[in-house]
């Protein structure tokens, strides 16, 4: 290959990386988010098609089974999950990118070892390739499993795990520095890769409750650094790029869901949780407190309220109550009522869950207050209607120390004149933990499936 094509190559990479700068831009608002998007993806399609261009070795045949497998069970997975198995999906994908690297990543090392051309600066980015790569793949089957809540949170292994850990990352350094110093020994490669298989796993697996989605957006972040790596390994400035991008970000991010938890990166991944349920026992606590209610009761309170606030959370994405959610929302405006939205940072099981799923029902994004503007409005709200939220508006957080969510800002519904929480049951949300909320004096619950709730209380309104 001549100068110029690795010339145009260069100037098309170029382009593509700003286009995902743009499109980056563009995603941090809702009014941007789509135009952002399509920058992004337009910047990928022109990635892809200059580095297949630009790579005279390359075997399409190779290339498109590979793209005809990928697509089809990318497109089986989206089209059959479900909107709330979309947390899980993404986990999954973050593990994909992973291993992914972890191919690549000593792919491209064994080839060089055997050409005899590895030099101290590939050693360096494989080993960091594949040791990120391992961790990020393994880490994100079992963040998947956990989210599933198919593996429940063991505290009484977890310290035993956490010593482990820190051994783990000693031996992931130490293979490291085997294997450069001595390329040419594969075994250094293979086991660098178990070790960090095991960590990965081994990291996440005792973390739970209220901490998993610090963990979420870390492996995002990992996927990201891992396929920076790559790009150091193949030289490609573009992979570079995007990788460094996606690190970068998934780092914000993870740092705004510390600071939503109130907990320090250290202490997610070294410290010990209380034990899910912490000291509160649901019968103490629920014993001869709770008082149901009816829809056509909540009318009457919504009938007579000034101000109501909208608290929404997981459950709200399992009964796709949001269509349902904006009916009732209008018809509380038609009346004069004032209505926002309260979303906790880590409401749901992703972050941003619940404004997408409110954005999805076409609710303005000038309706969502954050939760520290929310907070000091509640003294002043006459209806806090909770929807499958428990966690994120549990008063233990402030009052239990010993509670898995203890020191996790919440929302304060509780300081609302009355509280009508909407959900099935009492059981508890993902922390596992009962809720003195649904206890409290001034709440009300209203049994049943949040979608077919919240059209019982539109149609009782109707008649008020
Ligand atoms: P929770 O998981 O605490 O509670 C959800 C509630 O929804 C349940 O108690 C359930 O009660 C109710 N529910 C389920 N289905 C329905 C339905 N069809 N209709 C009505 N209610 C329903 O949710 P929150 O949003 O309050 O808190 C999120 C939790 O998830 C936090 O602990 C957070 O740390 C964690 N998490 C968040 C992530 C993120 O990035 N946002 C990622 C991973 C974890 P019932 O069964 O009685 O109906």
């Amino acid at each position: 290959m001549g100068d110029g094509p690795a010339t145009l190559a260069q100037a098309g990479y170029l382009v593509a990386a700003v286009l995902f700068v743009l499109g980056l831009k563009g995603l941090a608002r809702p009014r941007t988010a789509v135009r952002g998007n399509l920058l992004g993806a337009s910047g990928m399609l022109l990635a892809v098609v200059v580095t297949l261009a630009d790579r005279a070795i390359v075997d399409y045949g190779v290339i498109a089974l590979g793209l005809v497998v990928g697509a089809a069970i990318g497109v089986v997975a989206a089209t059959r999950v479900q909107m709330t198995g979309m947390p899980e999906l993404v986990a999954l994908f973050n593990g994909f990118g992973g291993g992914a690297s972890v191919l690549v990543g000593a792919a491209s090392f064994l080839v060089a070892v055997d050409e005899g051309t590895e030099t101290v600066d590939l050693v360096v980015a494989a080993a960091l390739t594949v040791a990120i790569g391992a961790v990020t793949f393994t880490g994100s089957v079992v963040a998947f499993t956990k989210l599933r809540e198919l593996m429940a949170f063991h505290p009484q292994q977890g310290k035993l795990v956490r010593v482990a850990n820190l051994i783990g990352v000693g031996a992931v350094v130490a293979l490291g520095l085997a294997l450069l110093a001595q390329p040419s020994n594969e075994l250094w490669l293979w086991l660098l890769i178990a070790v960090g298989l095991v960590l990965g796993a081994a990291f996440v697996l005792p973390i739970g409750g209220a901490d998993m989605p610090v963990v979420i957006a870390l492996l995002n972040s990992m996927s990201g650094l891992a396929a920076a790596a790559t790009g150091f390994v193949l030289s490609n400035s573009l992979l570079i790029i995007a990788g460094s991008l996606v690190g970068a970000s998934g780092l914000i991010l993870t740092r705004i869901m510390c600071v939503a938890m109130n907990r320090s990166l250290v202490d997610v991944l070294f410290t010990q949780l209380a034990a899910a349920g912490g000291g509160l026992d649901p019968d103490d606590i629920y014993g001869g407190r709770i008082k149901s209610t009816s829809p056509e009761e909540v009318a009457l309170m919504l009938d007579d309220a000034d101000r109501v606030v909208v608290v929404p959370g997981y459950g709200m994405a399992v009964a796709q109550a949001q269509h349902a959610v904006r009916d009732l929302t209008r018809s509380l405006e038609d009346r004069g009522t004032e209505v926002v939205f309260a979303i906790h940072p880590v409401a749901g099981r992703m972050p941003g869950h619940m404004n997408v799923l409110l954005a999805e029902a076409d609710i303005p994004y000038g309706q969502l207050v954050e939760m520290d503007d929310a907070n000091p409005t509640f003294a002043r709200t006459d209806v806090a209607i909770v929807i499958g939220a428990n966690d994120v508006v549990n008063p233990a957080a402030r009052t239990d120390p010993d509670s898995p969510i203890a020191g996790m800002p919440i929302i304060d519904v509780d300081q609302a004149r009355t509280v009508v929480v909407v959900k099935r049951s009492l059981s508890p949300g993902f922390a596992g933990i009962p809720n003195p909320l649904f206890a409290a004096d001034n709440t009300v619950m209203l049994f049943g499936d949040g979608r077919d709730a919240v059209v019982d209380i539109t149609k009782a309104m109707a008649d008020v």
